[in-house]
């Protein structure tokens, strides 16, 4: 008997927000779209591997966002739906589209939100722990049996409010994923080559520093990898870039044979793919309209364009 063609491609936990936003730029104006960075991590790694999402909404959460999340094949088995408000967040782009202003963040179900775990979720390989209180990213692990990969994501508000929780949780990831703000903050350190040095000795083996459309830096084993953004003509929304990265870095990697460490390259390359379409739309808009084609010809490319 053959194979089935997916044979060998493991799963992906992801745990993280799943939110209404409500998003401002210079030419639009969208409420109540579908977001969180679990939900955009969630979609980007469903083009590559299987995906079991944690996290909570309230019960004004649209049906239509549920059935969003069926149709990328999520598996919803630890998506809370509780009694109360869906985790709003509100934000606005300046005119160059990088410069993020935090309008309101109403915390609504998750305020009391404590992840719990299916049974079938807990032998999971691959973890992405997206951007959530620290403390709530531990609680995941801890529930968890001896995963192959943990790789957590962060942001800027944890540095400042929730330090020691994060210590504690970097001691127990393999990899770590920030912004080079955040990296600079972190560390604190400017050069940001000596800022990923830094992080190591925090804990994560793999440090990756995001530098928006300029793409990415992997520390690694001793040697770095640069890897491109892929090169949009215009940003609609770049909310939910990061979270794209990361999720489809980590679908990529579920899927690919080999060590981790020899892949990450290539799915950090995935990863950027993805995070473009992402760009190129409000909230999930554009992201749900890609394809897997569509994001290998976006990998082709960017091998042009980086090849000398
Ligand atoms: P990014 O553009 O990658 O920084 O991610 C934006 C996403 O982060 C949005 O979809 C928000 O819903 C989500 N978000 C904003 N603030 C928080 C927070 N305090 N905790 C968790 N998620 C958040």
């Amino acid at each position: 008997m053959r194979p089935a063609r997916n044979a060998g491609i493991m799963s992906v936990l992801i745990v993280g927000s799943t939110a209404l936003d409500s998003i401002k730029t210079p030419r639009a104006e969208n409420p109540r779209l579908l977001g969180g960075s679990a939900s955009h991590a969630a979609v980007a790694a469903s083009f590559f591997a299987p995906v079991r999402l944690v996290g909570i909404v309230g019960a004004d959460f649209p049906a239509r966002y549920l059935a969003l999340y069926r149709r990328h094949k999520i598996d919803l088995e630890g998506l809370q739906i509780a009694e109360g408000k869906t985790f709003h967040w509100s934000g606005e782009y300046e005119v160059n589209m990088n410069n993020r202003r935090t309008l309101a963040t109403e915390l609504g179900v998750f305020e009391t939100f404590l992840p719990r775990l299916p049974e079938s979720y807990r032998n999971t390989p691959f973890v992405l722990l997206a951007n959530i209180a620290p403390s709530l990213q531990s609680h995941v692990l801890d529930q968890m049996r001896r995963p192959k990969l943990v790789v957590a994501d962060t942001m800027d508000l944890w540095l400042n409010i929730a330090m020691d929780d994060l210590l504690k949780l970097l001691k127990r990831v393999d990899g770590f994923v920030l912004n080079e703000s955040e990296a600079r903050q972190l560390a604190q350190e400017d050069n940001l080559v000596a800022a990923a040095r830094k992080i190591h000795r925090l804990g994560p083996r793999h440090v990756i520093i995001k530098k928006g459309e300029h793409g990415a830096i992997l520390s690694s084993g001793g040697k770095l990898f640069l890897s491109p953004a892929f090169p949009l003509r215009r940003v609609v929304d770049p909310t939910g870039a990061g979270d794209s990265f990361a999720g489809g870095m980590m679908g990529w990697l579920a899927a690919a044979r080999g060590p981790v460490e020899a892949g990450l390259p290539l799915a950090m390359v995935y990863g950027s793919a993805v995070a473009s379409f992402c760009c190129e739309g409000f909230g999930l808009a554009a992201t749900t309209r890609a394809s897997r084609a569509a994001i290998e010809k976006r990998v082709a490319a960017m091998r042009l364009l980086t090849r000398f």
